[in-house]
């Protein structure tokens, strides 16, 4: 059969199972099982498929149609400009959560000791890793089978030395207070997750997901547990769901009273990120000052957090 002709086909089948992008993932696939590029496959619109080629194609197209994700099959995601070795054990990483990685490199010092905490895949980790050649990085999870992934991806950019993977609970395992807490625990809510896709409800893992009622179980402990993980100066950069801001906000004030937190907007225009800056000891006074939220340059919300430390 005519490569044309197969891709037309497995179109057509992703389209009748409700596949969302039907001929991108047609043709990921088709240079995926053929070990060709997306250029060859345009340039050999002719080409004839061997009956194994086919099969295989076809097995493909049949878990797509499923609607298991495409980076499951295809064994990897790119993510901030790093492809990554993903599968069940680990969230796929989503584009939103460049976001966190793109302030994370903009706030830190060239020798910040950075939590990634709830690494699954590594992806926010190796990320920085790459991008802050001196820092040192402690990536967390709570499952070993999420650390063994992100260990493939330390190794895959060869940062395994400046990654230090713990296993346990949030900040748990930490040796010590660091400069920066990035995290995209699991945020979703009861309600959210019942309206999922079945790509991510069917096949993610529900515990990198799922957040118990309102979402914010997890994010609830990681800041009842912060306090002592951070450094003076330090500062914490959550990702959220894009109705929690203001829920993860008062939740920052309860914990870090004199800090300033700041919700952060993805490019979709969506609450995506929530910061917190704890000022280095002794700013308290300065930071009482100004009350309520304030909204900065970038249209974030910025909240001037009133009670003293
Ligand atoms: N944004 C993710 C989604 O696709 C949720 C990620 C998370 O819970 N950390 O629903």
């Amino acid at each position: 059969m005519q490569l044309q002709v197969a891709l037309a086909q497995a179109m057509a089948v992703l389209e009748k199972a409700g596949v969302e992008e039907p001929r991108l993932d047609a043709k990921v696939l088709l240079t995926h099982a053929l070990g060709m590029t997306g250029a060859q496959l345009f340039t050999h619109p002719r080409r004839q498929l061997s009956s194994t080629e086919l099969t295989d194609y076809r097995q493909l197209i049949e878990r797509r149609a499923q609607r298991e994700p495409l980076a499951y099959i295809v064994g990897h995601k790119e993510f901030y400009g790093l492809d990554f070795f993903v599968d069940t054990r680990v969230l796929i990483p989503r584009p939103e959560t460049e976001l966190l990685v793109e302030k994370a490199i903009e706030i830190s010092q060239r020798q910040s000791v950075i939590a990634d905490v709830g690494t699954g895949s590594g992806a926010i980790a190796v990320s920085l890793a790459v991008h802050l050649p001196q820092a040192l990085i402690y990536a967390t999870d709570v499952s070993s089978a999420a650390l063994e992934v992100a260990a493939r991806n330390c190794r895959r950019h060869g940062v395994q030395d400046r990654v230090h993977l713990l296993q346990g609970r949030l900040l748990e395992p930490l040796p010590g207070p660091v400069d920066l807490i990035v995290a995209n625990l699991p945020y979703v809510s009861e309600v959210e997750w019942a309206q999922l896709p079945p790509e991510i409800r069917c096949y993610e893992p529900r515990e990198a997901l799922y957040g118990g009622p309102d979402g914010l179980d997890h994010i609830r402990r990681l800041l009842a547990q912060a306090r002592g993980y951070l450094k003076p100066g330090g500062s914490i950069l959550l990702e959220i769901g894009a109705t929690q801001g203001e829920a993860v906000v008062a939740l920052t004030r309860r914990h870090f009273p004199t800090a300033e937190a700041e919700i952060i907007k993805d490019y979709a225009g969506l609450d995506r990120v929530v910061m917190v800056s704890r000022g280095a000891r002794g700013q308290g006074a300065e930071e009482q000052g100004s009350k309520g939220a304030r909204v900065n340059d970038v249209g974030a919300h910025v909240f001037q957090l009133e009670v003293v430390d």
